[in-house]
Order: C-alpha cells, then structure tokens, then sequence
C-alpha cells in the first residue's frame, strides 16, 4: 500500500469535467412528460393565445360607444339579442341598441367590443327578448380579452436551454406544441464495492453493513434529472469488479468504494486497466480517496465508500457530469443563503473542506460531527459550507455561503 502522491484540486477536477463533456443528444417527448426535461431547441409560436378577441367577464357584450353618457338620470335600455359561450359562440352581429349575454372566455360577437360586468347590469324580464338597463358607459375594450394578448405569433416562448416548469408545460400545450424537442436524460449505473456490504432492505449483522450510499445515489441521480441503474453489490475481488465495470451500458458510471490505496481497493488500478484514470485523490475534505476517468468516453467517478464522502463526492464532481450531460448548468443546484457564521471553521491551505452545518436564527452553526462515516450529521444539516483552497479557515461572523440541502 502506498499513500496518494499528490492530490488534484477540486477546480481542476470540476474543469476536466466541463471540458470532456457534452450535452446528449436530444428526443422527442410528449408534454406529460416534460415537466423538469431541458429544452433542446428554442420554441417560438406560431398562433395568437387567445386566437380571438374573448369576454373576460361573465355579462353582456355591446357597442362601448353608445353607452357614453349612460347614468342614473339617464340609463340606456338595450334589447338582449342571444346568448355566447366558450363552446357555442354567438354567430350574428350585435348591432345598435343590442347585446348578448355572454360568459368568460367566449369569443366576442361581431359587432361589439366591450363586455358589461353581469353585476351592473339590470335585467328587465320581458315576455319575449328579454332588455337590460345599464347607468354607467362601458368604453371599448372594457373587460375583453385580446388576441394574442397572452402570447403573440411570432415570438420566441421558451429559449433553448430551459428547464420546463409545470406552468411551461402548459404554455407548450396552450400554443399547440406537442412533443417537443428535450435533451436525453443521462443514464447513471451505481455498482457499490465491499465484501461487508449487505443489500439495501436487509438487517445489519454482525460485522456486516447495509449499503447505504447506492439508494442515496439513486436518489442525488435522481434529483439532477439522471435516470439511475442500481447494478447491486460487487465483492473485493478485482476480477469480479473488472467484469461489472465492463458489463454496463451507461452514459456515466458511478463505483461507490475501493477508491482508495488499501489492499482491497482496486477500482483506481482496474479503470487505468481497461480505461483511463485521470484523477486519483483530490485535495477535499472528507472525499480525498475520490477518483474520475473514463472508459470509451463515459465519464466513471470513483467514490470514497464513507457515506459522507461519497455524497460529498458525488455532489462535487458526479452530480455535475450528470447535469451537464442531461442539459442542465453543471453548477451544485443546491438553494444558498449567505449568513454569518456563528462559530468559526478551521481548515488547512490546499484543500476545499465540505463542512456540515445548521442554519438556526439567522446563523451558520458548523456541526461538531465531522467524520466521514457519519451519514445522520448530514441530516442533522441544514447544508454545507465550502472552505475554499486558499483558506485556512472562516472567523466568527464572517458571511458564508450555504448549500441547503433542501431543495
Ligand atoms: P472503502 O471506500 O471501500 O474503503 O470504504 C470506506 C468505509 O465505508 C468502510 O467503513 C466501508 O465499510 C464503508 N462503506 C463502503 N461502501 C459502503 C456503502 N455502499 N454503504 C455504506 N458504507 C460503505
Ligand atoms: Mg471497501
């Protein structure tokens, strides 16, 4: 066993990731499947929402002109002509001293241009046509909806690039697009390495644990729009890793343990074997023992098997390549708050320190449980807090970034 020579910087890392990767390439899907997919291509319009002028009211549509001058001591009387709904419109013409009663979001009939609020207007039943009596003017364009009020033809509704909303999705579905152009989500393979290992779902026993860090790879894969692919347990035995390595088809791999310089950790020495190892120790803390390289172009992360190293160093470098490759901005996509530290953090120049803390009144308490194989302190964490490498460290009440955890 020898130690790591020397470790590469978390930026040189992060800008090997960015430069070797590209965007997937895109695919057609259905609008129900859109929300959260990155935009391929820019989506302009190419229809008037609303295609039509519409009552934005429940009322009655009529001339705006000739209502001016209506008041208390001189209402105006107009004979009730039809009716218009959304669904039905009203096909004649409202002419002078005529409305129709018409609902919100039906086309306005020709010949008027002004809807009066139901409310203001007094029915006078009358034994055929009905009338209404209104004391105020109703102006032109009083309570309609415009063509093209909402979106015009034309313009330019999304850029390319855009991470769909709910509420875009219903845009997209509002100007008629459907499937749309989104970029291919990753496919991620998670194999976890370790002879103690236990399935996800059994009891620890004995000297034996459960393999903690393949669900919660799941999930981070999840949350930055991969598509995971748990391919269970592999033991300590480099035959047996070397043939799950060559075995998976994915566009990025994940190999959770066997990182590191021990005995038993021969992820480093197979991947230089059948691929490339470009990194091999990077200057974080926890997470040193972390790894990168690729095998036929795909991106593989050797992560540290002590839980909070791995999500340390998925966060950092896996996480990335998996936004990047689906579309996304590679940067972490945890919510910040900038706070003021109310204990101060030690660190040593020429590492990045991932240190947990909690946000409470308005302060950022860094947690006094710091080993890499406490996985609950980082629930007991509203987030983390990174020491950058030219930093010894942050002093009481300096202003911090916080990565929340929450999203
Ligand atoms: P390794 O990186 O394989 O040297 O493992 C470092 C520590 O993390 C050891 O205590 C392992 O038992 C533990 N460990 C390794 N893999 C996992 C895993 N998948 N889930 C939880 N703990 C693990
Ligand atoms: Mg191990």
């Amino acid at each position: 066993m020898r130690g790591f020579q020397d470790r590469a910087n978390v930026d040189f890392v992060q800008a090997l990731l960015a430069k070797r990767l590209k965007s997937l390439p895109a695919e057609m899907v259905g609008l129900h499947d859109a929300a959260g997919r990155v935009l391929a291509s820019a989506v302009s319009a190419e229809v008037d929402v609303p295609a039509f002028d519409r009552a934005a009211m429940d009322g009655f549509a009529l001339r705006g002109q000739e209502t001016f001058g209506a008041g208390p001591y001189n209402p105006l009387e107009l004979e009730v002509i039809g009716s218009c709904y959304p669904g039905r419109p009203f096909s004649g013409c409202v002419g002078s001293g005529q409305a129709v009663r018409i609902m919100t979001g039906a086309p306005l009939p020709a010949g008027a241009d002004a809807v009066l609020q139901a409310e203001s207007a007094e029915e006078i039943p009358a034994p055929t046509r009905s009338r209404i009596r209104l004391i105020d003017a109703v102006p032109p364009g009083r309570n309609v909806g415009h063509r093209g009020e909402d979106i015009e033809a034309g313009s330019i509704v999304f850029r390319q690039g855009r991470m769909l909303r709910p509420q875009d999705v219903g845009v997209l579905a509002s100007i008629g697009k459907a499937p749309i152009a989104v970029i291919g989500q990753p496919t991620v393979s998670i194999i976890a390495t370790g002879d103690e290992l236990l399935p996800c779902g059994s009891r620890p026993e004995g000297h034996r644990i459960v393999d903690s860090n393949s669900v919660m790879l799941e999930a981070l894969v999840r949350r930055d729009g991969g598509i995971p692919r748990a391919h269970g347990l592999v033991p300590d035995r480099r035959d047996a890793l070397r043939q799950a390595i060559m075995d998976v088809g994915c566009d990025i791999l994940l190999i959770s343990g066997g990182s590191s310089v021990g005995e038993e950790d021969h992820a480093p020495r197979v991947l230089a074997e059948i691929g490339e190892l470009c990194v091999h120790g990077v200057a974080l803390r926890p997470a040193s023992p972390a790894g990168l390289g690729f095998l036929q172009e795909r991106p593989v992360f050797l992560l540290p098997g002590n839980p909070v190293s791995c999500l340390c160093a998925y966060d950092l470098f896996a996480g990335m390549a998996v936004r990047q490759l689906g579309g996304r901005p590679g940067g972490l996509p945890h919510h910040t708050l900038r706070l003021p530290l109310a204990h101060k953090i030690s660190s040593a120049v020429g590492r990045v320190d991932y240190v947990r803390v909690q946000v409470s009144k308005d302060r950022v308490e860094p947690l006094a449980t710091g080993g890499a194989s406490i996985l609950s302190s980082t629930c007991q964490a509203s987030g983390f807090v990174l020491v950058p490498r030219d930093s010894e460290g942050h002093a009481a009440g300096d202003i911090v970034t916080v990565y929340l955890y929450d999203s």
